[in-house]
């Protein structure tokens, strides 16, 4: 029987480069990666060895009789991809692994950020070389967008950090945590002590909607909320708060995977979320959610939505919700084949049972309120015509945008680093990866050739031996600058500690975590106090 990848495929290709009959595609060399949004095994060509879904790092593939329930559609929607995209299954030109020049010395290379492109980028280097990597981040645990951003009901994606922490434990490997570049250490000084210094900082911001109201209380952006489900420790666990009246109803504006991410888990049932690593605080403010309704606004049809088919078809299934699509509009996709029309009047209270609503062609022009909070969306249809939804919540998940880094040129227009190939602009052996080069979009897996492609222009650099600086300060002397500026800083045994005090509360309520949710527990942790 053949395999199938199902939801949680994560994009990055390890099933691609470990199938012995090159049936998974499209493949990293193919048009259509980026911009497929899950990889596909062709049935008839699947030799059944499993040998993808041992290399899987999000457990997304299974042999085609195991799937179950909302994965039984899986095995269709793999054979039926080559339906679209024939595939005669040819391999591609070889590939060999990069030699450096002989005498070069191991590379120096400092990665600021600790997230799933500074991951990937670490995992290459080691792999490929004999590379010293110097790793920072400003909070005092890893992970990024992996352990911040991934909805905690994902929990196979999350595994990506499993094969992460095989790079954070290589002893070639140092770890600073709780340092941030740019305040704590310049970027001069890091690029003083290496041959190379790599950015993997994300796209921090949230992206802005530039109509009135926007900032009233009870306006909230997704990346705010997201972190506060996700324990981020800069985020209060106050910041958003679900148990007024007027927060019967929730406005999502948006109609991205992070606007389904919120609309998923303001509609399910806690009791579902307590067996995960949600935030305590967020746990507790679901459980007295007064949330029965949520409106996902798109300004644009559903056959432009930005979110991800599989994304979307989970959140159709989700358990004692019910789901409908507003008829105002023309809302015709397959997509949404089976899902009652409603005629969604926003100036009455929400209806009875749970429930979501799709509302497209609807571009929000003003959020009304006062300083007392907001109390509705007015929102602008194609026709011309505008009306106004009421509600206490609106939380908008419009995309996410970089924020200038101290010391590297910045492209306005992108919103991320300026550079060429991932080689910053202006800064030899100054290098870009991620969200931070590419733009806020893209999937974890995404960051994977991405970070070749960064790391490829570096070893090309130092190739070349005249276009990186030699380092003018030694590993001990970094250490030394760093710890004078920051003798809070953590490496990885206090990363260690937190680990295991995280996992031992966790196991404690049978979930795989209970996360820390300040900085001062973060740190109380790091030094070996549970
Ligand atoms: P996104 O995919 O860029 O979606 C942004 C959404 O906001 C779009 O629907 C866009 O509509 C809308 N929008 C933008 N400006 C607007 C405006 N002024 N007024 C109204 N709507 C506006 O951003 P995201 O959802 O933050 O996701 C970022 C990346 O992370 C994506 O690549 C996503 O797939 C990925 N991600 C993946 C997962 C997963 O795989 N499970 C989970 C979370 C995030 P228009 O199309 O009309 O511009």
């Amino acid at each position: 029987m053949a395999y199938a990848i199902t939801r949680t495929c994560c994009n990055d290709a390890s099933c691609v480069s470990v199938c012995p009959v090159n049936c998974i595609h499209p493949t990293p060399d193919e048009p259509e990666f980026g911009t497929t949004d899950m990889l596909y095994i062709d049935p008839a060509a699947c030799i059944d060895c499993g040998a993808c879904a041992d290399a899987c790092p999000v457990d997304a593939v299974f042999p085609v009789d195991r799937l179950r329930g909302p994965d039984t559609m899986y095995g269709d929607l793999n054979r039926d991809w080559y339906r679209d995209h024939p595939n005669d299954h040819a391999w591609g030109a070889p590939t060999f692994p990069r030699s450096l020049p002989d005498g070069l010395g191991p590379l120096r290379v400092a990665v600021v950020g600790t997230g799933p492109s500074a991951g990937y980028t670490a995992q290459e280097l080691l792999r490929t070389t004999g590379a010293e990597i110097t790793m920072l981040d400003r909070l005092p645990v890893t992970g990024g967008l992996l352990r911040h951003g991934v909805a905690p009901d994902h929990q196979s994606t999350k595994r990506i950090a499993e094969s992460f922490a095989g790079v954070f434990h290589d002893p070639r490997l140092r770890m600073y945590l709780n340092v941030e570049v740019g305040t704590d250490v310049t970027h001069d000084e890091l690029a003083a002590h290496h041959h190379a210094v790599v950015y993997a900082v994300g796209a921090a911001a949230d992206r802005r909607l530039g109509i009135p109201g926007e900032d009233l209380p009870g306006s909230l952006p997704a990346t705010t909320f997201v972190r506060w489900y996700n324990a981020e420790p800069t985020v209060p666990a106050d910041a958003v708060t679900l148990s007024a009246s007027s927060c019967e109803r929730v406005v999502v504006i948006g109609n991205g995977n992070v606007a389904v991410d919120v609309a998923r888990i303001l509609l399910t049932d806690p009791d579902r979320l307590a067996a995960t690593d949600i935030a305590d605080h967020a746990l507790a403010a679901l459980r007295g959610s007064r949330v029965r309704e949520v409106v996902l606004l798109a300004r644009r049809g559903p056959a432009e939505a930005a979110w991800t088919r599989s994304e979307f078809l989970a959140l159709r299934q989700l358990p004692g919700v019910e789901v409908a699509v507003d008829s105002s509009g023309d809302s015709s996709a397959p997509l949404l084949d089976g899902l009652p029309q409603v005629r969604f009047d926003g100036s009455a209270g929400p209806a009875g049972a749970r429930r979501l609503v799709l509302r497209f062609h609807s571009t929000p022009s003003a959020l009304i309120g006062d300083d007392g909070g907001v109390t509705g969306v007015a929102v602008r249809r194609a026709t011309g015509e505008e009306d106004v939804i009421r509600t206490g919540l609106v939380v908008r998940s419009i995309g996410h945008r970089g924020v200038p880094i101290p010391g590297l040129p910045f492209d306005g227009t992108t919103e991320t680093v300026a550079h060429h190939g991932g080689r910053v602009d202006g800064l030899p052996g100054t290098y870009v990866v991620g969200w931070a080069k590419r733009g806020a979009s893209g999937g974890i897996g995404a960051n994977r050739a991405c970070a070749r492609e960064t790391v490829d222009a570096l070893l090309d650099d130092a190739t070349a031996r005249t276009l990186l600086p030699t380092p003018a300060a030694t590993r001990k002397d970094l250490d030394r600058l760093i710890r004078s500026r920051r003798p809070d800083t953590m490496g990885l045994k206090e990363l260690r500690a937190v680990d295991r005090t995280e996992r031992t509360r966790g196991e404690a309520e049978g979930r795989p975590r209970v996360k820390l949710a300040t900085i001062p527990d973060l740190l109380t942790a790091a030094r070996g106090k549970p």
